[in-house]
């Protein structure tokens, strides 16, 4: 049985009981990784290595259920919460010690509505998924130049120097 500990949102240290864990792992489809678990290590990996932050749990979210398990979980649990897209932020904003880190990671589908000439893409969509899509429709965006950077924190703070700024 996995014993999981994750900082309250609100300070102080909180050990899931296991009953409760245990129905998150139910609804949950993605990896749910302790510190003890295979894969934690490279799970908590982000772009800048010098970024050595271990949270009590990562959920590693396959799609929107998973997002809406992981949110209602935290809540519910006063957690601390760390949110990971692209992992490119340079002071490591998306992983915090001892917090629950939601990853969206593998959520990188992105959609075109040509009409509109606007992209909905998935919280852990990169900016070169994003270009492969709108590129495929004549369409381009500014944002910027690394296709791994994530669009959510390009979009939520970025999007500056693309390859068309000179224009
Ligand atoms: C090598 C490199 C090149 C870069 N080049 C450029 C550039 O050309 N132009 C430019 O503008 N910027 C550039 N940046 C900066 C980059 O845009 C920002 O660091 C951006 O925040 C990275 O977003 P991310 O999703 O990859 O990072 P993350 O570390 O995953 O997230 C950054 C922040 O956004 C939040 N966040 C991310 N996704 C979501 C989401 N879906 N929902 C809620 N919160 C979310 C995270 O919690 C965190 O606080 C570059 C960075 C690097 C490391």
């Amino acid at each position: 049985m996995t014993t999981v500990q994750i900082d309250k949102a609100k300070g102080g240290q909180s050990e899931i009981d296991e009953a409760a864990f245990a129905r998150l792992q139910g609804s949950f489809r993605g990896r749910l990784l302790a510190p003890s678990d295979d894969g934690y290590e490279e799970a908590r990996k982000v772009w800048n290595g010098l970024i050595d932050r271990r949270p009590g749990l990562i959920a590693e979210c396959t799609g929107v259920a998973d997002v809406i398990a992981a949110v209602n979980f935290a809540a519910k649990n006063d957690l601390l919460v760390s949110v990971r897209g692209g992992g490119h932020s340079w002071p490591g904003h998306s992983i915090a010690d001892n917090a629950m880190m939601i990853d969206l990671s593998q959520m990188r589908g992105v959609r075109v509505d040509l009409a509109k000439k606007t992209a909905r893409a998935e919280g852990g969509a990169q900016l070169g998924d994003l270009d492969h899509e709108t590129q495929a429709f004549g369409l381009a965006t500014p944002g910027g130049v690394m296709s791994e950077t994530g669009v959510g924190g390009l979009t939520l703070g970025g999007g500056v120097q693309g390859w068309l700024v000179g224009k």
